[in-house]
């Protein structure tokens, strides 16, 4: 398929380059960022860089950005739009598309294939094109950028961006519209299941199985493994513990065992029980979370907890609909990913919608169409001039709520 000439090509290249870049989670994504910043302030953005340590002491780094329209201009007060994106991406290990590497970038059957393509360095790449087609001389309202890390592996990115970032908070005073580019084939998301986890920890002491030294880490962690059936079960059949806004409409409750050493001659040392819920907004998991954390401390095993938070708007809410009439798409939909929005949720406009399908995402073969990138820059490019430009104020009226 053929692209019109500037915005489509454009937007390829800048997303080949982005893929090019490995920032697979564990490793870091300062270059990157240091890339995205230099396209930002080559058309005119502020940059506030926001970096800190992983747990494993790798330098993570933030890119928030804004470009103010000329002063005279500015509308006072509140509006204005934001862009936010991660540059984090999965891992590659098991990449096998034969005729590229997973950051070559290469283009193939009209799809670009990469890590990152669809999960989000195109989505990334649609904005930065459409931006670049945005004089700051037409904006009447600011622009924000937010490029985060860690978006694939517990979002601390986000949570820094949350605390530290005076610029977010510029944006949370003003009440900007926030669209989170994920991969969503354009459709118009308003909620999002989130992520909270729980590790139950038993620690013994290895050795030869035929002797007596070793003390056996299962036999501490197995009596609360029924609990863990039971209110897994509790999860499918209690209806107060559903909302069918989702499909599947369950916490999915998740449990995984582990052990170290695996072997059947080896005592294991350690034994442990890890659960995944993918909490939704109206249902109350915590109680289901207590009770497993008063039985494994009952028990004197170790536990830890993490929480991942769903994200809603109102589906109809000003901003919801005005998206579905640019996107030309009948309802909103809810997706049972979690995203950056469950942590930024300070931004009350907040949604879901970028290229991509989410069934490309994560795989081995990861791609997307060229023509969602077209599609997504042409979108992009309509929400940025809808509310930071004057095209913006015949519009519907932004809702404060
Ligand atoms: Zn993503």
């Amino acid at each position: 398929m053929a692209l019109p000439r500037n915005m489509g090509e454009t937007t390829l290249l800048l997303a080949q380059q982005l893929i090019r870049y490995d920032s697979v989670s564990s490793t870091s994504n300062e270059s990157v960022s240091q890339w995205v910043a230099d396209r930002l302030t080559a058309i005119g953005f502020e940059i506030e860089w926001i970096t800190y340590r992983d747990s494993q002491g790798v330098l993570k780094v933030n890119v928030v950005a804004k470009r103010k329209p000329s002063s005279q201009k500015i509308r006072a007060g509140e509006g204005g739009v934001c862009y936010l994106a991660h540059t984090d991406v999965v891992p590659a290990d098991d990449w096998s598309v034969d005729f590229c590497g997973p950051f070559e970038a290469v283009v193939r059957d009209n799809r670009l294939w990469g890590r990152g393509s669809c999960d989000m360095k195109g989505s990334l790449a649609c904005a930065l094109a459409a931006v670049a087609a945005i004089a700051v001389e037409e904006q009447t309202a600011p622009i924000y950028f937010v490029v985060t890390s860690d978006e694939e592996v517990g979002m601390d990115g986000a949570k820094c961006v949350d605390r530290k970032s005076a610029i977010f908070q510029e944006m949370v005073e003003r009440n900007v519209v926030g669209i989170v580019g994920e991969p969503t084939e354009l459709n118009v998301v308003y909620a999002h299941k989130g992520g909270a986890s729980m590790r139950i920890v038993a620690r013994g002491k290895s050795a030869h199985s035929s002797t007596r030294d070793g003390i056996n880490a299962n036999h501490q962690l197995i009596p609360i493994l029924p609990l863990l059936l039971e209110l897994r079960n509790e999860c499918e059949s209690n209806i107060s513990l559903h909302n069918h806004d989702f499909d599947p409409p369950t916490l999915s409750w998740n449990t995984v065992l582990r052990n170290e050493p695996f072997a059947t001659n080896v005592t294991p040392s350690l034994a442990e029980a890890a659960v995944f819920l993918r909490c939704m907004p109206s249902v109350d998991h915590r109680p289901l979370m207590k009770r497993v954390e008063l039985e494994a401390l009952r028990m004197g095993l170790e536990f830890s907890q993490r929480e991942g938070l769903p994200f809603s708007v109102q589906r109809d809410a000003p901003h919801v609909r005005e998206l579905l009439s640019m996107t030309s798409k009948k309802d909103p939909i809810t997706v049972c990913y979690a995203t950056d929005a469950g942590v930024l949720q300070r931004l009350s406009q907040l949604v879901i919608c970028g290229p991509g399908s989410i069934e490309q995402a994560h795989r081995s073969d990861e791609f997307i169409s060229l023509e969602q990138l077209q599609r997504g820059t042409a979108l992009y490019e309509k929400v940025f001039r809808r509310w930071a430009t004057p095209m913006g104020s015949t519009g519907v009226t932004l809702d404060r709520s």
